[in-house]
């Protein structure tokens, strides 16, 4: 389908967005990589007036090192994130996160802060960021502010973001020397998951130290999973000692059902993925 009619501009400043975004209100709709919000136009989901694209801001692309943190520009693609020496070195689980988004063509053109935005709660990217504890900043007509990664996913396809704002870096700590994976479950190549877990460990000798584990599409928004990450402080790193604490992995989940799987299936999987995820995290 073709999309109802709708007015255009791509400003060259974070400053004009917001006074696009702050002139046209609800009729306004900002694009970044189109990948999610194109269809939805398409399908006539929505009718913005106006959108506004973000494509042209350059101080929104880009990863670079600022100390303990790195910082991710809301506009670098999925490809960006992937092939990212700093974020290999870093964040390792955003890395391997990125490399099972979609397909190739979507990743050249979907965006970090697009996805996390979009916050869908298949979407790839939200629970490798809440697993890193990454923080979000947010740009409005009042300045700029910063949500922890626990108070950014509000609900199904909700943020922190308000109408008037626009996400434009994410902050994500060091995990230096942690390692980590991405365990996705589909039913086809290329799709969101049904299911998936994203681990990131530091091991000391043959035990895992310290884990960061969050779950995808086992609620509304990405859930960490506390239990599974107590369970695992000072656990060996093997078979048995990681699967005693996968079992955790659906506790105070609530996944939906659809037809891809019922919820009993999913918390099933939750457990199975958590446990392949941490044990390659772990280098067992
Ligand atoms: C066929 C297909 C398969 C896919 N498979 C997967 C998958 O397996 N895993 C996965 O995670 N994703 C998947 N996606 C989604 C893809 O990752 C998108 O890139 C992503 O969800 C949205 O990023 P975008 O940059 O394209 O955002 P857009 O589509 O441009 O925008 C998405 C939403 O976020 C808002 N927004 C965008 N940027 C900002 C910002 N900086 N500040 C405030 N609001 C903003 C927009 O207004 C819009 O509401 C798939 C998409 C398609 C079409």
């Amino acid at each position: 389908m073709i999309p109802a009619k709708f007015d255009y501009v791509a400003p060259a400043s974070v400053e004009d967005a917001l006074a696009a975004l702050a002139e046209h209100g609800d009729d306004a709709k900002i694009i970044a990589g189109g990948q999610s919000l194109l269809p939805v136009l398409r399908m006539r989901l929505n009718a913005p007036e106006m959108v506004i694209d973000l494509g042209r801001i350059d101080s929104l692309r880009g990863i670079r090192d600022d100390g303990d943190s790195l910082v991710i520009g809301a506009m670098t693609t999925h490809h960006e994130v992937r092939d990212s020496d700093l974020v290999r070195e870093h964040a390792l689980l955003l890395s391997k996160a990125a490399a099972e988004v979609a397909d190739p063509q979507i990743r050249h053109r979907g965006t970090f802060g697009g996805a996390l935005a979009h916050a869908d709660p298949a979407g790839d990217l939200g629970a490798p960021a809440l697993a890193l504890g990454a923080e979000f900043v947010i740009a409005g007509s009042g300045g700029t502010r910063t949500v922890a990664a626990d108070d950014f996913f509000v609900d199904l396809f909700e943020t922190a973001i308000g109408e008037d704002e626009i996400l434009t870096e994410v902050r994500v700590p060091k995990h230096t020397g942690w390692g980590a994976h991405y365990e996705k479950f589909v039913r086809v190549a290329h799709q969101w998951p049904i299911v998936a877990v994203g681990a990131a460990c530091r091991t000391d000798g043959g035990s895992i130290a310290e884990a960061r584990i969050a779950l995808t599409n086992m609620g509304s928004t990405p859930l960490r999973a506390r239990g599974v990450e107590e369970a695992l402080a000072g656990a060996a790193a093997t078979e048995d000692g990681v699967a005693a604490a996968a079992a955790r992995a659906a506790e105070g989940t609530n996944p939906p059902s659809d037809l891809n799987g019922d919820a009993d299936y999913r918390r099933h999987l939750a457990g199975i993925l958590t446990r392949r995820a941490v044990l390659a995290a772990a280098g067992a």
